[in-house]
């Protein structure tokens, strides 16, 4: 017999639209009803980068399912006294962890110890590449809000290059039918070729450009983001993203219904203006972070 495939989370296109709108039933089903699923068992959440509402939400919602959580920084754990994260991983696994949530920096490192790992790996945000969680997150949002995905105008605006966010909300997107997406940008911070390849093969309608304002009034959701000045040594690399700050201004001028999302944490792109406006969708989409999670977390337990 084949051994049995471990259901690791390490791409967000990885996802099928059926999987997706399971996801989304379970986590309406949890929000109502709850569950214990995790009683007895353990999630070890490994952080070689800053986290807040990543962490959190794994080690909060799992502990929602009866389950316990720990966190852990590679700044307190052995890679300070030079353990690969290979060895850290086979380690976390046989002291008892039976799901390992990874956020590293190199874009590498989260598919190197799913080859490895006896337990499964889900991707918390792999460098500049992916973040497959948020994107399940951002997509559960855009449902709540808005009920349907399908047909949306959607924009993706800030830095595009570096962001692992839209990367993943990109390529889940593609999932969808019918959905228009304007990705705006600077010149020099626009997003990858191999991911703008992708969503053309995938039939997504797709618009590249630099102009939020020409195109505010048309979209049903602006998925705004900071500048991941981590990435870079270049103090010129995020030059030109000035314009892009959403005010209440730019809110007014969008349509009715519309919503602004953002994966947080915010700089000065989003005003605290917004907090309080119907269009404010990010503090929401925490909250559906948790439940989301939840639901994925149930599922890789079945
Ligand atoms: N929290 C998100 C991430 O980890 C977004 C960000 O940091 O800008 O990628």
């Amino acid at each position: 017999m084949p051994a049995k495939k471990i259901p690791h989370v390490l791409r967000a296109q990885d996802f099928d639209r059926r999987r997706i709108d399971d996801l989304f039933d379970s986590a309406n089903m949890l929000e109502q009803k709850g569950s214990d699923c995790a009683k007895g068992k353990t999630l070890v959440f490994y952080a070689c980068q800053p986290s807040t509402r990543t962490r959190l939400s794994f080690c909060i919602g799992w502990e929602r399912l009866g389950g316990t959580a720990h966190a852990v920084s590679s700044s307190d754990s052995s890679q300070e006294k030079g353990e690969t994260i290979e060895d850290t991983v086979l380690s976390l696994a046989k002291i008892g962890a039976d799901v390992i949530v990874l956020r590293h920096p190199d874009e590498d490192a989260i598919f190197r110890v799913a080859l490895l790992s006896p337990v499964p790996i889900i991707n918390g945000g792999s460098g500049k590449e992916q973040h497959p969680t948020q994107a399940l997150l951002d997509v559960y949002t855009i449902h709540r809000a808005h009920k349907d995905i399908d047909d949306l105008s959607i924009a993706l605006v800030g830095d595009l290059k570096f962001g692992r966010t839209t990367n993943s909300l990109a390529y889940l997107l593609t999932k969808y039918r019918g959905v228009k997406l304007y990705l705006v940008s600077p010149e020099h911070l626009r997003i990858k070729g191999d991911l703008l390849h992708y969503l053309h093969e995938s039939g997504v309608q797709v618009e590249e450009t630099a102009d939020l304002d020409r195109i505010i009034g048309q979209v049903d959701v602006v998925y705004q983001t900071r500048a991941q000045k981590e990435y870079t040594t270049d103090p010129n690399a995020h030059a030109g993203l000035a314009p892009y700050v959403i005010d209440r201004r730019v809110a007014e001028r969008m349509k009715k219904g519309a919503i602004i999302l953002h994966p947080l944490p915010r700089n000065q792109e989003l005003s605290r203006e917004i907090d309080a406006l119907p269009q404010q969708k990010y503090l929401d989409q925490m909250y559906y972070g948790r439940l989301i999670r939840m639901a994925l977390l149930q599922e890789i337990l079945r």
